[in-house]
């Protein structure tokens, strides 16, 4: 690490702030030896927040049908080699209740953009969840809607939205989406969930084809300056059928250094180890909670349509049942000196 590094870690630890080119500085002199020291910082505030408590949200993938065409996605619209699924109302609500025996409190409800699910639709499966078990967290991450949508959902009783904003840059966002996809709607449907009162999670893909570090430099000042109460960050990994399949995935450095910068510039954020962090590398959830993170998102969809919620190749946890996906992130998280805790796992200060 040379001293310049060393001199921008210890100011953003101090004062959470740097300049985009600062930042880029950090992400271009990587080493071993950088890794080690934001690690360092990023634990000491994980654990002032935290303490050695992971949190858990219970992923319930219902639907692969989606209206876009994002050029990384293996769910994307032209995938014709994707085998379409969708859960029914009732299923989806049984997902969340064996997750509530299962000790989860939060509950994530993602899929494509499938407007085959009314707002009526979505409002149902929300409060009937809610009726059923209160005190469970029903967060959404089912895309871009419109405000009103929005404020609907949340009236019905979900309180939290994850939509990764992908890239702070325009210019990259226009690479990775067809032109009928747009970053400043995306951007504004973030600030729409923020004014109606959700915690909001943001986020976006390590490496992603054309990324630079400047790119990823400004995704930290997004960070930075947004405040998501959620970052979900994983490294971009390459899926066969779609017309990224020959770029290479991002690495586990790269995305091991942005938990870590991230836990240091907002150190309240919740930031989850991700699946296709797991993916790429056998250990990389274990690594990613010893780098700042503080959240897993085990899959409690049903087994039978797991391996169709293709984002990527090689997604792992495609094979198990949701018990033994718990059980196996228990043992995972406790070799580390970790915890799992069975709690909704609000932001801290929220
Ligand atoms: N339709 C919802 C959910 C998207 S899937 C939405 O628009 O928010 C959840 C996340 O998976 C995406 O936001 C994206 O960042 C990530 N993802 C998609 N394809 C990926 C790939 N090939 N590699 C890594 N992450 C990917």
């Amino acid at each position: 690490m040379d001293q310049e590094s060393k001199k921008l870690l210890e100011e953003l630890n101090n004062s959470h702030s740097l300049t985009v080119e600062q930042y880029q500085y950090l992400i271009e002199h990587m080493d071993s030896q950088l890794l080690e020291l934001a690690a360092e910082y990023a634990r000491a505030y994980q654990h002032q927040y935290y303490g050695n408590k992971v949190y858990t949200r219970g992923l319930v993938e219902f639907t692969n049908f989606c209206r876009n065409n994002c050029y990384y996605c293996g769910i994307r619209r032209d995938n014709i080699q994707c085998e379409r699924y969708r859960l029914s109302k009732s299923d989806i609500i049984e997902c969340a209740d064996t997750g509530y025996k299962l000790g989860f409190r939060t509950t994530v409800l993602q899929g494509g953009e499938d407007f085959a699910y009314s707002d009526q639709d979505i409002c149902e499966i929300v409060r009937s969840i809610k009726k059923l078990h209160p005190d469970m967290v029903v967060t959404l991450s089912i895309g871009e809607r419109s405000k009103e949508s929005y404020q609907a959902y949340f009236d019905a009783g979900a309180s939290r939205y994850l939509l990764r904003h992908e890239t702070a840059n325009p210019e990259l966002y226009a690479k990775l989406h067809p032109a009928s996809m747009s970053w400043e709607n995306r951007m504004n449907c973030l600030r729409d969930l923020r004014e109606i009162g959700y915690q909001v999670g943001a986020g976006f893909m390590v490496e992603s084809p054309g990324q630079t570090a400047k790119d990823l430099a400004m995704d930290l000042k997004f960070v930075e300056e947004f405040k998501p109460d959620m970052c979900g960050i994983g490294p971009y990994i390459s899926h066969k059928d779609t017309p990224f399949a020959k770029e290479a995935s991002g690495t586990l450095e790269t995305t091991l250094l942005c938990l870590s910068l991230i836990r240091i510039i907002y150190p309240q954020v919740l930031l989850p180890a991700t699946t296709a962090l797991g993916t790429i590398h056998p250990k990389g959830r274990e690594m990613g909670i010893q780098a700042g993170a503080n959240v897993v998102m085990p899959n409690l969809s049903p087994g039978s349509v797991r391996k169709k919620y293709s984002l990527y190749d090689n997604k792992i946890c495609t094979g198990e049942e949701a018990a033994e996906c718990i059980v196996c992130l228990k043992n995972r998280v406790s070799s580390i000196g970790y915890e799992i805790v069975e709690d909704p796992g609000n932001r801290a200060g929220f």
